[in-house]
């Protein structure tokens, strides 16, 4: 069918669960089955392909899959052209230069001359020729923590997220190469029915990560307070206020951002907020 948008996600790994999560909060069911390397949306026009990682950002550009959800890195590293339509705001993490704990670092001239392994040789020499630096670079596939260690190179440039990987190696991080998170990767042509297909599918992501964002306030006040808790609230258009059974109190109702919650609790129980209730919210549409 010409308006069926065929989906490439990792096929196990860290990306995965974020990934078919996302999907299924916008609403679009599909089973998966074991093994299968392809499947089929039951209510939405989308069609799944499961794959490596490294795989994605090549299907995406030669168009055997429509859109794809990859990280930032992998898609840099492989240098393939794709148009990169939204981040999605999980598997954040970050490419780093880490060296051994007795290693004398005192900026990236301390790694001149010297042997450097990674899984991301591309990224890592246009960083290093940008900072003038001379280095010998090993290219590994997996397990780079340990190549210090073993004596196999003097520095790695791996991914990094909390960091509990490079210390239980004895390494320290030393330099940020890249922030990376997941996108969604699109062909940069597609027809019409796709293009269609693709703009609903971005409609439901932005809502559910906007709904992420936020949460659903509710709390009792006392009439008297019910201005100046207003003003508290950074609301989306203005709070609902109901009365309460009790005379001169009222539930007010809002919107507020995860971020700023923390900062204006306080600010509301001074001004004579009780019963604060925080829930959250499911989609957001504008
Ligand atoms: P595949 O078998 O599909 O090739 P992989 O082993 O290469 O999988 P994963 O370890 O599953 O890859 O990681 C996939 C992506 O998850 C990474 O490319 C990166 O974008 C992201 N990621 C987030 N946090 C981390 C982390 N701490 N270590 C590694 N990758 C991370
Ligand atoms: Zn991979």
């Amino acid at each position: 069918m010409e308006n069926v948008l065929r989906l490439a996600v990792q096929k196990s790994g860290r990306l995965s669960e974020d990934s078919l999560k996302l999907i299924k909060e916008c609403g679009v069911s599909f089973s998966q089955g074991v093994g299968k390397l392809k499947c089929e949306a039951f209510n939405f026009p989308l069609e799944f392909l499961f794959l490596r990682d490294d795989d994605i950002p090549q299907y995406v550009s030669s168009g055997i899959a429509d859109i794809g959800f990859v990280g930032e890195n992998v898609l840099l590293e492989t240098g393939e052209k794709t148009n990169i339509i939204q981040k999605l705001g999980f598997s954040k993490c970050r490419l780093s230069l880490a060296v051994s704990n007795d290693f004398v670092y005192e900026n990236i001239n301390s790694l001149q001359n010297k042997s450097i392994a990674t899984s991301y040789p591309n990224i890592l020499r246009k960083y290093l020729t940008e900072k003038n630096i001379q280095a010998d670079i090993h290219v590994i596939s997996g397990s780079v923590e340990i190549a210090p260690s073993i004596g196999l190179a003097e520095a790695i440039c791996d991914l990094v997220s909390s960091g509990s990987t490079l210390l239980s190696n004895g390494l320290k991080e030393v330099e940020v190469v890249l922030k990376s998170e997941a996108v969604l990767i699109a062909h940069p042509k597609m027809n019409d029915l796709k293009q269609k297909t693709l703009s609903e599918l971005l409609f439901r992501i932005e809502s559910v990560q906007k709904a992420k964002d936020n949460k659903y306030i509710l709390m009792n006040v006392p009439n008297y307070s019910i201005d100046k808790i207003s003003k508290i609230l950074p609301v989306m258009k203005s709070p609902t206020i109901m009365p309460l059974a009790i005379e001169g109190w009222s539930s007010l109702h809002s919107v507020v951002k995860e971020d700023d919650f923390w900062g204006i609790i306080n600010e509301l129980k001074l001004a004579g907020a009780e019963g604060i209730l925080v829930i959250p919210i499911e989609k957001m549409i504008f």
